[in-house]
């Protein structure tokens, strides 16, 4: 069986940071699951469709994996010709994506796309149902957490050198609604998997993160 490491956690915990890196030093396939999210609700954004028109906005995750390179490493997005990947992360898709991930079909629709990032040597994916939905037979699981402050600050300086605008109290906010959302909508709740080891790297850094899974955790 094909080896996935999965990392779950609320928004700016710190799970991309840490899956990507554990991706390189095991030289393993990396999903960000957020940015599909991101993708079908940028797709529903673009085309002027009602975000709470659960029809349309399924029809349209369903189109995400065109817009993915084969090699889809979260950043390179092509839509019409136009890499958006750049757009993905502003905080409004971030909000849209969090709308229509509540929905199920918008669910179903990237669930195969997700479990094809399957491959040798092995996947480490980042989400909020990674280990309890996508990947339930994962070799590792892993609930990342942090200080709600620790992650707006982290969030905050994120948004600074990509050169947009923020607001820390503004981030505040929208991280705890989000979460909020995410832990109580019914489909795929945000929520360790029964068999997850949880790690709080509110005062780790990416490094002491990283190492704590290797060496402790992966076999
Ligand atoms: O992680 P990121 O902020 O990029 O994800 C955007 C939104 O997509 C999240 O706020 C969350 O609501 C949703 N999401 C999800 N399941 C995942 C990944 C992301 O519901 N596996």
């Amino acid at each position: 069986l094909i080896p996935v490491i999965t990392i779950d956690g609320p928004t700016a915990s710190g799970k991309g940071t840490l899956a990507s890196s554990l991706a390189t030093r095991l030289g393993y396939r990396f999903l960000d699951s957020g940015s599909l999210y991101r993708i079908a609700a940028l797709l529903a954004m673009e085309a002027g469709v009602d975000l709470d028109d659960g029809r349309q906005v399924e029809m349209l995750a369903r189109r995400v994996g065109h817009s993915i390179p084969l090699h889809f490493d979260g950043e390179h997005v092509w839509l019409d010709g136009r890499d958006v990947g750049a757009d993905l992360r502003r905080e409004e898709v971030g909000q849209a994506a969090s709308r229509i991930s509540a929905n199920p079909g918008v669910r179903q629709a990237l669930l195969d796309l997700q479990k094809a990032f399957r491959a040798l040597p092995g996947l480490v994916a980042d989400g909020r149902d990674m280990g309890t939905v996508v990947f339930p037979d994962a070799s590792l699981k892993v609930f990342l957490t942090a200080s709600v402050a620790q992650r707006a600050e982290r969030r905050y300086k994120q948004l600074i050198s990509k050169g947009f605008s923020a607001n820390l109290k503004e981030i505040c906010a929208d991280l705890e609604a989000r979460d909020l959302r995410d832990r109580t909508r019914a489909v795929a709740p945000l929520k360790p998997a029964a068999d997850a080891r949880s790690l709080d790297n509110s005062a780790l850094s990416i490094d002491e993160s990283v190492d704590t899974v290797l060496n402790s955790w992966v076999e």
